[in-house]
């Protein structure tokens, strides 16, 4: 299975940077998270990718190639970009059908993906009068038309409900656990934390970070510890007198970011303090990200 590289990839509008220098890659066999504030752009990088757009200069290929230069590019990619990019009178197989028919694929896959999509029941059905999450599923069958090795989708968990998501999930796994590449953009931070195994994080058009999504929290995790004590007036003295930096919070708890669990339990240990809670903090994706994007919009403004 082919993966997929973007190099130097650059894309100016006028004066707008949409896409700055960006390199990444997305590997088969995984699901990578292609995450970034909206206007970092995410979908100028997808629709370079698909040959809806032309790069300034650089490139992204799919097993080092240009899309353009693909032998079958309809079994080599599939794409969702738009989920409302469909004839709102045609009906969902008929969308499919005339899409597999352009594409040269057997029109027997038209079944097999509305099944896949859970759309098995609602062929008949105009794709005008389907709601945004049935539209996101028929776009992703859409992408699945030509059974893919590489699979792009931008921004495909909107408009989908808790259950949707569940289910795009478990698709997206089995489809990486077969080989394939998966590509998805997302601004949903706590979907991407429990779908993607690697990450391209984006702001601006530059790439902010790629990392595997464990390393990339831990990377950019401020370290801090939340400890408890029946009196947190010794345990902050004691804190105080170590150096260490700590914040009391409102519940009575200490909040301490200059030393890890080990490094707290031991002062407390050797003043003589019982302790009632000791945990590490682990930021969330989305706090992590939206620090990161932030410092980048920071550095951005200085540099402007
Ligand atoms: P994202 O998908 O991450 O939200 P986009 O790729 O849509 O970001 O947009 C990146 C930047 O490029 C934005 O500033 C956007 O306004 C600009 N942009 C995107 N497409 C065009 C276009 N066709 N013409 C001019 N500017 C564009």
């Amino acid at each position: 299975m082919h993966g997929i590289r973007a190099e130097r990839l650059t894309k100016r509008y006028g004066a707008t940077v949409a896409v700055d220098d960006l390199s990444f890659t997305a590997q088969p066999g995984v699901i990578t998270g292609f995450l970034g504030p909206n206007g970092a752009g995410k979908s100028t990088t997808l629709r370079m990718l698909t040959g809806l757009t032309r790069p300034t200069s650089g490139a992204i290929t799919i097993g080092g190639r240009r899309l353009a230069d693909l032998d079958d590019p309809a079994r080599t990619v599939g794409a969702l970009l738009d989920a409302r990019a469909v004839h709102p009178h045609r009906t969902a197989a008929q969308h499919l059908l005339a899409f597999a028919q352009a594409a040269g694929l057997d029109r027997r896959r038209v079944g097999e993906v509305l099944e896949l999509v859970g759309l098995g029941a609602a062929g008949d059905r105009r794709a005008g009068e389907f709601s945004l999450g049935m539209q996101q599923r028929l776009g992703i069958a859409t992408a699945l038309l030509g059974d893919p090795g590489v699979l792009v989708l931008d921004e495909p968990l909107n408009g989908l409900d808790p259950e949707g998501i569940r289910w795009l999930r478990t698709l997206l796994r089995d489809l990486a656990r077969e080989g394939r590449t998966i590509l998805f953009s997302s601004h949903l931070m706590s979907e991407m934390e429990l779908t993607a195994h690697h990450l391209v994080v984006v702001g601006r058009g530059r790439l902010i970070a790629e990392a595997t999504l464990d390393d990339f929290v831990r990377a950019h995790t401020t370290r801090a510890v939340t400890v408890r004590a029946g009196s947190p007036d010794r345990l902050g003295g004691a804190l105080a007198r170590a150096g260490v930096d700590f914040a009391a919070q409102p519940d009575s708890s200490l909040l301490v970011t200059g030393a890890d669990a080990p490094t707290v339990g031991r002062i407390a240990a050797a003043e003589g303090l019982a302790l009632d809670e000791l945990s590490p903090v682990r930021e969330s994706l989305e706090d992590v990200f939206l620090r990161l994007t932030h410092e980048a919009t920071d550095y951005e403004g200085v540099a402007a």
